[in-house]
């Protein structure tokens, strides 16, 4: 909201209307607007409904506020509407803040993992699902909520899986609790009240205990895709409703040739769109924060050899770490005469619209969790996207008027691409999923409720993971205590347990840290052009031990950084002067503030859980003792030749060109993530002494005699 307190109120107070007035006009116009009414009665008619749109329709947006106005929160309910992605129910939640003339964190919030934007009188929240699997470890009847709106159910990640499964059970339990006499008390999971108002005075003087009914959950499915079918019958058969979209005519253009080098294309094809074609702004769609990265500074050196009137681009990254103040710039109209390029990963697909867009450069690939239950380990990695997906793609180009995309490979490889894109419960580890149901009280994850169901391998050798890491007992439940505080933290199980290990390490603060840096996608940032200067700069925080205690020491240099500035200058000077130290240090800025927030966050989180932190301070063995007993699973050999062999299942892997150890004459290492791409990389590397495996894991490893 406009500051109203300058001294030229009139002026400002008229900004504020017109903006106001636009708002209003644009929301009339979007294609939802016309079934405002027809939504808000089929809601209330039915308990279920799955709603199908045209990305860009207005479902996100307009939906909440409809049923806000439509009564659904009257009795203090909130609607909460999950989201796949951070940056979709940031952002959103701004918009709509904004589109309500409210204060973000009043009526309007939102609420994801390591940061809660609400209050009590939030009304409409937004949040991403894994987060409402959260809330309902703590309030098993989601009682706080009169509507649930999961949206992208199309994307069908495994969260938002999940969470199917689990409203189905939650509407069941409270459509039986809403025809619960009064006088019952409802009881949850375990055993604890749902609600309860104790001020129940009878005029005779009886003090009574009444619980309060809930009323059913209404529950919303909304989807991009065009089939509702299988959500409707996952959902006993609910009514599908579909909203008109508007969708101008696109062109889509193909090359010639396969490309060989993705990033090189699409900063051909920027450049040349901006060159050549008419007004309009593009959207690129790339696979994650690095190529985002790369390809801007590519951008950028380009615009520069350009004569000064064709500088005019405007180059806007959008990715899920990026600080929100600046995902939020994507949406600002470009100035007069200026065009704007937005790098995006997936997230623009369909999660968040962008007005304004009238070019599309789809390499066709994104990056996706792949895990294959021989192995036992999961990777991230790079694939084609499916036609559906480059269909929504390309559809992005047209919202508002006829535009074009650019397809950065040969139409003969559209028609072999993939329908649509496999489920991610059939291609990740599961075992963080069958953490989360275990902690809900649901042990029979074979028998669960799944929309499709996960593979049985994969189940398996999850199962076995958590066992191997003391989180289950023989029985499958979760053992006290290290199961129970796994489930409570927001974390990967091995991360988890690397924090609850190190308690006992004596490390617990530096592997805080440790978790935190490896939560974020690359604290170092190495333009192409500087590859050797930056290697030298990088050398002095890097240890010979590795890349964990590497994070290590740059987190530690910052903190020392700031120490120092404090003492002469003011947070926020101090905060502006690290920024510069960053980039004097190829260090990636924002990924380091995300680091500290989220270090912020687990630190409370394992407080809270009575662990005790101490530090190891410079006797870091006992740090690496700690990391190989908490992710001996990716332990690997040195081959002869000097690749590593991963233990768990003999493949074979290099280790990362980017890891300090590189270059390595340790005989064993652990490492945090496995990367395919052309070749098998182990990133984020530690060297560990072999025997360290058999004593610490000896529930996987044992010595031949
Ligand atoms: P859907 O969920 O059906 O894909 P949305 O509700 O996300 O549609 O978007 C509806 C409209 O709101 C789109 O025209 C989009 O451009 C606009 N919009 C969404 N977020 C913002 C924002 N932060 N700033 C400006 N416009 C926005
Ligand atoms: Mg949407």
């Amino acid at each position: 909201m406009p500051s109203m307190a300058t001294g030229n109120n009139n002026n400002n107070n008229n900004q504020f209307v017109n903006r106001k007035n636009k708002i209003d006009q644009q929301r009339k116009s979007l294609p939802i607007a016309s079934v405002e009414k027809r939504l808000v009665e089929e809601v209330r008619k039915n308990d279920t409904l799955i709603i199908v749109g045209e990305t860009g329709s207005g479902k996100t947006t307009q939906l909440p506020q409809y049923l806000f106005n439509g009564g659904f929160c009257r009795d203090g309910g909130i609607i909460g509407i999950t989201q796949p992605r951070r940056v979709a129910a940031v952002t959103v939640a701004k918009r709509v803040a904004e589109e309500c003339g409210v204060e973000l964190g009043q009526k309007v919030g939102y609420s994801i993992r390591f940061e809660d934007v609400t209050s009590m009188s939030t009304r409409i929240k937004y949040m991403t699902d894994g987060l409402l699997l959260r809330e309902a470890l703590l309030d098993p009847y989601l009682s706080r909520y009169s509507v649930i709106v999961v949206d992208e159910a199309h994307e069908r990640t495994v969260q938002t899986d999940v969470l199917l499964g689990l409203l189905k059970d939650v509407q069941k339990k409270r459509s039986r609790s809403s025809n619960a006499s009064n006088n019952d008390h409802v009881k949850s999971n375990n055993g604890a009240l749902v609600k309860e108002e104790n001020n129940g005075q009878t005029s005779s003087g009886f003090k009574q205990q009444l619980v309060k009914k809930l009323n059913p959950l209404k529950l919303i499915i909304m989807s991009a895709s065009l089939d509702a079918r299988g959500f409707s019958e996952y959902f006993s058969g609910a009514k599908a409703v579909h909203v008109q979209g508007r969708q101008f005519p696109v062109d889509i253009l193909y090359t010639a040739q396969p490309e060989t080098d993705c990033l090189d294309a699409a900063l051909v094809t920027i450049l040349q769109i901006h060159l050549d074609e008419g007004p309009g702004d593009i959207l690129v769609f790339l696979s994650g924060q690095e190529e985002i990265e790369s390809i801007e500074s590519l951008v950028r050196e380009n615009l520069k050899k350009l004569p000064e009137a064709k500088q005019k681009l405007l180059i806007l990254p959008l990715f899920s770490s990026l600080p929100s103040e600046k995902q939020m710039k994507v949406f600002t109209p470009a100035a007069v005469g200026f065009r704007k390029v937005i790098l995006a990963t997936n997230i623009a697909e369909t999660s968040v619209t962008i007005p304004g867009i009238k070019y599309v450069i789809d390499p066709g690939l994104v990056k996706v969790r792949s895990y294959s239950p021989d192995s036992g380990i999961e990777s991230l990695i790079v694939v084609k996207t499916s036609k559906a997906q480059a269909l929504q793609r390309s559809g992005r180009a047209g919202r508002e008027g006829p535009g074009k995309c650019f397809r950065l490979y040969p139409e003969s490889r559209f028609e072999g691409l993939d329908d649509s894109t496999v489920p991610e419960i059939k291609r990740c580890n599961l075992s963080n999923v069958i953490l989360q149901l275990s902690a809900l009280g649901v042990d029979d994850i074979i028998g669960f409720d799944f929309m499709e169901k996960p593979d049985r391998m994969a189940v398996i050798k999850s199962l076995e993971l958590l066992y191997l890491l003391g989180a289950l007992t023989d029985e499958k439940k979760l053992s006290d205590p290290i199961g129970h505080q796994m489930a409570r933290l927001p974390l990967e199980p091995n991360d988890s347990k690397a924090l609850i290990l190190a308690s006992q390490f004596g490390c617990l603060e530096e592997m805080l840290i440790v978790v935190s840096m490896l939560s974020v996608e690359s604290i170092f940032y190495v333009p192409r052009e500087k590859l050797e200067e930056s290697r030298a700069v990088i050398k002095s925080f890097s240890s010979p031990d590795g890349d964990h205690l590497t994070l290590l020491n740059v987190y530690r240099a910052c903190l020392e950084f700031l120490e120092k500035n404090k003492t002469e200058n003011s947070n926020d000077k101090a905060e502006k002067n690290l920024r510069r130290w960053c980039k004097d240090n190829f260090i990636n800025n924002r990924s380091l503030k995300h680091a500290r927030d989220i270090y912020k966050q687990i630190r409370e989180n394992v407080e809270r859980m009575g662990l005790k932190i101490s530090s190891c301070g410079d006797d870091t063995l006992q740090l690496r003792r700690c990391l190989a007993a908490s992710y001996f699973l990716n332990a690997a050999l040195k081959q002869p030749d000097g690749t590593f062999r991963v233990l768990a299942n003999g493949q074979i892997a290099e280790v990362h060109p980017t890891s300090v150890l590189r270059r390595t004459k340790s005989e064993c290492i652990i490492f945090y993530n496995l990367v395919q791409t052309t070749r098998n990389y182990v990133r984020n590397v530690t060297r560990i002494d072999y025997l360290w495996l058999a004593e610490l894991a000896p529930q996987c490893y044992a010595l031949k005699d």
